[in-house]
């Protein structure tokens, strides 16, 4: 079956209170398996997690920081809040969110939203995707699953991509150890990472600026099976071991 990617269309601005699921089932007629995907920034705006730069009195970390990031220490004061772990500082604050997720100032944006007020990433993204699923459960009675995305920068390629930072409905892995190609050859390491591929797509048809549609469907993806450890433990993550040597030296 062809699989078909809808973008959804016609979403407000997406303040404070808003019902996101339903504000989506009322602009699509959603079938069983249907896969959800929904820019992190709405679901934040929604929930409430953002900022008021006014409000944040930056401290030393953040103003030492920000001297050599050359960014606004209030802003860096954020991303600190926001992160469990600094891997980097400079040219750029690379650090862990307490969801396991690492990235770029914490995934912290400024885009998409009022001068002056920023967006955090939702801070239990698992959850959120949970939620969304059973909101839209009880909305239109259809079991679809869920994945919230972030755009984020990637290692060794320039460009930024899609990746999923929250799933329900669904393992993040699509693990093929043990299955054999088409050679009979047993695979042995191939841990296919879907719900990244699948946000990227999302975040592409979703755009990054004024496209305005934060929400995309697919529908007639397969199932598959594996597991959800997507993000290395720090021990046998070498990239991050490494960074972490160097930020010491
Ligand atoms: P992120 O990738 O989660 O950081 O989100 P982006 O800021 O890149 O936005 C992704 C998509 O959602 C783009 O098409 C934006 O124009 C759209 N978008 C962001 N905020 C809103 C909103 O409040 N309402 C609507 N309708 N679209 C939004
Ligand atoms: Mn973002
Ligand atoms: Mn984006």
């Amino acid at each position: 079956m062809e699989i078909q990617v809808i973008g959804v269309q016609g979403l407000p601005l997406i303040r404070k209170g808003d019902d996101l699921p339903a504000l989506i089932c009322d602009r699509v007629t959603f079938e069983d398996g249907d896969i959800l995907t929904i820019a992190s920034s709405v679901y934040s705006k929604a929930k409430g997690f953002t900022r008021d730069l006014a409000t944040i009195t930056p401290g030393a970390d953040a103003v030492r920081i920000a001297a050599k990031t050359k960014e606004d220490p209030r802003f860096v004061q954020a991303v600190l809040d926001s992160s469990s772990d600094i891997l980097l500082e400079h040219p750029f604050i690379l650090s862990e969110v307490p969801s396991g997720h690492i990235g770029v100032r914490a995934g912290v944006d400024h885009s998409n939203i009022e001068d002056g007020r920023i967006i955090i990433l939702p801070p239990d993204p698992m959850g959120a995707a949970a939620e969304i699923r059973d909101a839209i459960q009880r909305i239109t009675k259809k079991d679809v699953r869920v994945i919230i995305t972030d755009t984020c920068g990637r290692s060794f390629r320039r460009g930024q991509t899609g990746i999923a930072i929250g799933w329900a409905g669904m393992t993040a892995i699509n693990d093929y150890r043990g299955d054999t190609d088409l050679f009979g050859h047993v695979l042995e390491i191939t841990e296919e990472a879907v719900v990244d591929e699948i946000a990227a797509f999302a975040n592409f048809v979703m755009g990054e600026s004024h496209q305005g549609v934060p929400a995309v469907v697919f529908r007639n993806c397969r199932v598959w099976n594996g597991h959800d450890a997507v993000y290395f433990t720090p021990e046998e993550d070498i990239i991050r071991a490494a960074l972490k040597k160097s930020k010491k030296d």
